[in-house]
């Protein structure tokens, strides 16, 4: 199985939060109508493979606010040869259209506690008909409304936390993070790589709008092109050649970590396979 992260050229949000690591722009009609091609072509040729493939789709900004995202999850998860199709969101969409999808579509839904009144989150969330994970940012300021939320939540969906990019956290503030999401520990500090195994740029690519496939979103050396065959060849096992890994769609992968037997059955939507977990 070939598991896809695809992050076309789309860049634009309708939220606006403090601590959002990503360059946003307003999208032009043009720059919008090159999107919406670029995801068409994408999954006209995942629909055309003869192996199976996992897609978790990581964009810049928010996508499923455009239909033609939405109408990829759906198409997608129909596809015999599709094991997941996931999307990163901050579930600011109608969530109805989601009911026209198989199983096998799943949401990465991150909580934005400035952007959205909690009450309309926690009713969207608890009314998703498809698999998702839940997240926060582990930002101090929103430590109350992430225990809060982890409260309101089913016991069986998982409330992720993400260290805040650059944040040091004491012994303290992470026991706080970490009784909230117990696997926060993974994502406090940025992972050393250098030099260990990682699944990318073998079972795992990086794909953007032109096709240009990479090992993952981290490191800037082309492995081929995906719509030519040329990436193919080059997919074998490697080492990491970057220092540290500090994003969780990363080191998943790496594998002295041992994240997939943790998330069996749910790496692209960051669902562990037996949650709450078991002592
Ligand atoms: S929802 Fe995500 S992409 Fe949008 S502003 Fe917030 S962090 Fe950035
Ligand atoms: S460990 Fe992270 S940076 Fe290194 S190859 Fe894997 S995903 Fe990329």
């Amino acid at each position: 199985m070939l598991t896809i992260l695809y992050r076309g050229p789309l860049a634009s949000c309708d939220y606006d939060c403090a601590y959002c690591p990503f360059a946003k722009r307003r999208d032009t009609p043009e720059q919008l109508r090159a999107d919406r091609a670029a995801l068409e072509r994408f999954t006209a040729w995942v629909a055309a493979q003869d192996f199976t493939v996992s897609v978790l789709f990581t964009p810049w900004g928010e996508s499923l606010v455009r239909s033609w995202y939405r109408r990829a999850l759906v198409d997608l998860s129909w596809l015999p040869n599709v094991a997941k199709v996931a999307v990163q969101t901050n579930l600011s969409c109608r969530t109805d259209w989601l009911s026209a999808a198989s199983e096998r579509a799943a949401l990465w839904v991150t909580y934005h506690p400035t952007q959205v009144p909690y009450e309309r989150f926690l009713r969207k969330v608890r009314a998703l008909p498809v698999r998702h994970s839940v997240g926060v940012v582990g930002d101090p300021a929103h430590l109350d409304a992430a225990r809060r939320l982890r409260a309101d939540l089913p016991a069986e969906t998982y409330l992720w936390v993400n260290a805040e990019e650059g944040r040091l956290y004491t012994d303290a503030e992470a026991a706080e993070w970490t009784a909230i999401d117990p696997l926060f520990p993974y994502s406090r500090f940025p992972h050393t790589t250098a030099g260990r195994p990682c699944r990318t740029g073998d079972s795992v690519i990086s794909v953007n709008g032109e096709g240009t496939v990479r090992r993952c979103h981290f490191v800037p050396e082309v492995l081929g092109n995906l719509y030519d065959g040329t990436y193919r060849p080059n997919l074998r096992p490697r080492p990491c050649p970057a220092a540290t890994c500090d994003c969780h769609i990363g080191y998943v992968h790496l594998e002295p970590l041992g994240l997939y037997d943790v998330f069996e059955g749910g790496i692209p939507e960051r669902i562990p396979a037996t949650w709450p977990l078991t002592p």
